[in-house]
């Protein structure tokens, strides 16, 4: 009898699935349902080169829509699943339709933190999450508007970036002491608040925003006021302060969710045939021997493939080195790994050069490295990390070692897994 896999999400875990699950020579009925009316599209440029105009809506789509028709991968667009019946294995879509399902993936995503202040109402008030939330302020990133951006993590700082190349007169507030202090070291943030105070940008650190009022009292401009007393009028304000997993539909259902929906390396949740991926999903990562709950381009493509094969009988548990980039400026910033916990750091290159990395290390192995227009640096990291090398702290540090020698020493354990194959290949699909 044909099977039935209905994905619900229509990002890019939820295509990722369905496209693996082709490739993994799954011939029976697939079905992705999403809420956003589009196709399953990439987000990472929605605060890149196309807020910045530089890039053409279809090549946003992490697929054209010919293919899924070629492939046999059925998607209804524009409407939300809104209960999973798991004893009866089938799902309730908003209008009242139901699905049966033989397998179910959830790959929800997560939903924008609402900015917890009054006021956050205010028409001015704007989020980055979808496509529709840029084209809704697209027509106001336009020389000489007064741009407030609320967080101080990669959307904020890409968001102000764009903005200020654009003409914007930008103002960015940061509540931690400096940027991207939820993500990377004191040293890397500084150097990015220098880099955008350079070019323009109106930095306000360690300062939460307590209220936004109306100014003029016709909703064309708000006046976002932080806790040290500043009142910075806005023509646009655009809030980046975190994402908070969809794990709702799941939890209704019985799935266990903590921080995301649980499941084992295998994509499987506690639930028979009910499968999760992508930012949704938390999951064990034996490399860090924790549970992760991630949001990347990497998870969802590399849990989607994972979750597919799961499916396709294929079994192959996840285990990869967490990967992320951000593009600023001249900027390319490519981070591998998980650095919490770090005892040193160890720089590699020189920070006013605009070219370096920055290794963390705790005891003695490497956990993570942010490196910045270093893209050997970035691949070896991942290599010494994945295969669990010992790699001295001397060594790292030392520029005359080529950066892809660096992982050239006797290998001590762990896996044997090249996970530097797909990297050209990943990051020229969004670049
Ligand atoms: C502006 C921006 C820039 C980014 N930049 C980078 C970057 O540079 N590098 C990087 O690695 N990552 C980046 N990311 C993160 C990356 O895009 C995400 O990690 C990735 O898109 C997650 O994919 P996903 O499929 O898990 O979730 P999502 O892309 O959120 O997709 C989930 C989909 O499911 C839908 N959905 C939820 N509930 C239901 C329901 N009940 N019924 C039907 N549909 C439902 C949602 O509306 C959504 O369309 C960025 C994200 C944003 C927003």
């Amino acid at each position: 009898m044909t099977e039935t896999v209905v994905i619900v999400g229509g990002g890019q875990a939820g295509a990722q699935v369905a496209v693996s699950l082709r490739q993994g020579g799954f011939d029976g009925r697939i079905v992705l349902l999403g809420d956003e009316p589009v196709l399953p599209y990439q987000r990472p440029p929605l605060s890149k080169t196309y807020l910045a105009g530089e890039l053409a809506r279809e090549r946003l789509f992490v697929k054209p829509a010919a293919f899924y028709e070629k492939v046999n991968i059925e998607h209804q667009l524009g409407e939300a699943v809104c209960a999973i019946n798991a004893s009866e294995q089938v799902v309730c879509l908003d209008s009242g339709q139901t699905l049966h399902y033989d397998h179910l993936v959830l790959a929800t995503g997560g939903r924008v933190r609402p900015l917890p202040c009054s006021g956050a109402d205010h028409p001015q008030v704007n989020y980055l999450r979808t496509l529709a939330d840029v084209e809704a302020m697209q027509d106001k990133f336009t020389e000489g508007t007064r741009l407030v951006v609320i967080g101080g993590g990669y959307i904020g700082l890409e968001t102000a970036a764009v903005a200020v190349k654009h003409g914007l007169k930008v103002t960015l507030l940061v509540a931690r002491p400096t940027p991207l202090g939820r993500v990377t070291s004191p040293e890397v943030g500084k150097f990015f608040e220098a880099v955008h105070r350079e070019a323009g940008v109106t930095l306000r650190c360690d300062t939460e925003v307590v209220a936004i009022e109306d100014d003029g009292g016709d909703g064309q401009v708000a006046a976002v006021v932080t806790s040290c007393g500043y009142r910075v009028l806005a023509d646009l304000v655009v809030v980046g302060i975190g994402l908070l997993p969809n794990v709702e539909l799941a939890q209704s259902a019985g799935i266990a969710c903590d921080d995301g929906i649980t499941v084992d390396e295998y994509g499987r949740t506690n639930i028979d045939n009910i499968y999760a991926a992508g930012d949704c999903a938390n999951h064990p990562n034996p490399i860090y021997q924790r549970r992760l709950r991630l949001e990347s381009v990497q998870n969802a493509v590399d849990q989607g493939k994972t979750v597919a094969a799961t499916i396709c009988g294929k079994d192959k548990p996840y285990a990869q080195v967490p990967w992320f980039w951000s593009d600023q400026y001249d900027l390319k910033l490519q981070t591998a790994g998980i650095n919490a916990g770090y005892d040193q750091t160890v720089i590699r290159g020189d920070v006013d050069s605009r070219s370096f990395a920055v290794f963390y290390l705790r005891e003695g192995r490497l956990l993570a490295v942010d490196a910045i227009n270093r893209p050997a640096e970035f691949v070896v990291a991942r290599n010494i990390i994945g295969k669990n090398i010992v790699v001295s702290a001397e060594r790292l540090q030392d520029e005359s070692i080529p950066a892809k020698a660096l992982a050239d020493v006797p290998v001590n354990s762990g896996s044997t897994e090249d996970t530097t194959k797909d990297d050209a290949h990943n990051q020229e699909r969004v670049a």
